[in-house]
């Protein structure tokens, strides 16, 4: 068992985990090294890092662990989609889904139970917001994922045929902004050398539009971003996604500009969700094409997945092509997301995040947005 008092080390980007080795009395390569076992080995045992002092392993068993989130269940879609549900604590629960491509595997993970931020369209909002993920459960769930893909090379069977994590996005449950001290650092460990090692363009963090943890995030990291913008006018947005009313559409855009600039990044990708009859027509296309035309900005268009008690429905597909078709004759790249893993639950809108103990919370869906685009 591990106690309380001790440093869960998946939590700790490079310069926490040097400090934490230093109060070990070791010196930082120790840190490296320690990284290499963890991130690129999968290593969860101290005792089998063979290269590490004696002494010192016996002081890290002692202070240190590493902890991932508990395995709930997994779920196989027939489309090769796999979901698993996490164990937040007693009570709660989080998923996340591994969707495997031919040319990539993208691992969408959560950044808090629940959410505060009460989007229309969006079932999370009905559970409301539990509490944020630590840093050592956003950057557990790459660990385990990829254990459980046997990418670090143990002899145990993968459970999808594409068994490589190649991109990391946050469209999991919550929102990431609004977590931003825990999910800084996890950031960290998915692009540093001695952590996953995962290139800035194959990480890619969503956000509703909290417009000042944009700027601050220009600061902290250069991972891809995307935005879940979903209406070409202020009225709409305010309706759909409501902190709009605080950080309305020329200002978030002003954001994401700023953020590419500081980034040298490419584009950023702005999320769409097609509602039929609210936010769908050719004339919201255009409005839409209008904003974005002349910048470093691509749509992606997701059909909306109901949910029980949802007063939305899908665009149908004719519709969503239209959409698209207007966008691209103005000049505006866009596509339009595939839906993986509907059979098991695990497609954008559909994920319920279980509550285990349903005697102290009631039941809630959560949502899930997967970033597989055709
Ligand atoms: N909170 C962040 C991260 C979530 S990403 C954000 O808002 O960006 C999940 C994506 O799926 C978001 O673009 C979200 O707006 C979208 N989404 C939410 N509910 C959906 C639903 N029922 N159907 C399709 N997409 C949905």
């Amino acid at each position: 068992m591990n106690s309380p008092a001790q440093t869960n080390l998946l939590g700790l980007a490079r310069p926490e985990l040097e400090a934490f080795v230093a109060q070990l009395g070791s010196k930082p390569f120790r840190a490296r090294q320690l990284m290499n076992w963890m991130y690129k080995r999968g290593q969860g045992s101290f005792e089998s890092m063979t290269d590490l002092a004696r002494d010192f392993r016996a002081q890290l068993a002692e202070r240190a662990a590493i902890r991932t989130p508990e395995i709930v269940s997994l779920h196989k879609s027939a489309d090769g989609t796999c979901k698993w549900v996490l164990r937040a604590d007693s009570s709660q629960a989080f998923e996340m889904v591994f969707i495997p491509e031919p040319d990539r595997g993208t691992l969408c993970i959560s950044s808090q139970v629940g959410c505060a931020l009460d989007c229309s369209f969006c079932s999370t909002a009905q559970q409301g917001f539990n509490r944020n993920l630590t840093t050592a459960e956003i950057v557990g769930q790459v660990w385990l994922a990829k254990r459980e893909l046997a990418e670090f090379g143990e002899s145990r069977q993968p459970v999808g045929d594409h068994r490589i994590v190649t991109n990391v996005v946050l469209m999991g449950m919550g929102e990431p902004l609004a977590n931003f001290r825990n999910v800084v650092p996890a950031l960290r460990i998915l692009l540093d050398d001695y952590g996953f090692d995962l290139s800035r363009r194959r990480v890619t963090l969503s956000t509703s539009g909290l417009v000042p943890q944009i700027y601050k995030l220009a600061e902290e990291t250069n991972v891809a971003l995307a935005v879940s913008l979903h209406a070409p006018d202020d009225e709409l947005r305010n309706e759909l996604v409501p902190i709009n009313r605080k950080h309305p559409i020329a200002e978030l855009l002003e954001a994401c500009w700023h953020y590419i600039d500081e980034q040298n990044g490419r584009s950023v990708t702005f999320e769409y969700v097609m509602l039929d009859g609210v936010n769908d027509s050719p004339a919201q296309a255009r409005a839409l094409a209008q904003l974005l035309r002349g910048h470093p900005a691509k749509v992606n268009l997701i059909p909306f997945n109901p949910f029980p008690g949802t007063r939305y429905k899908r665009s149908p597909l004719p519709v969503i092509q239209r959409f698209r078709d207007e966008l691209i004759q103005r000049g505006v790249l866009a596509t339009v997301r595939r839906t993986r893993g509907d059979d098991i639950d695990a497609a954008c809108g559909q994920l319920a995040g279980r509550v285990i103990d349903r005697t102290t919370a009631r039941l809630g869906n959560k949502v899930f947005g997967l970033a597989v685009q055709s």
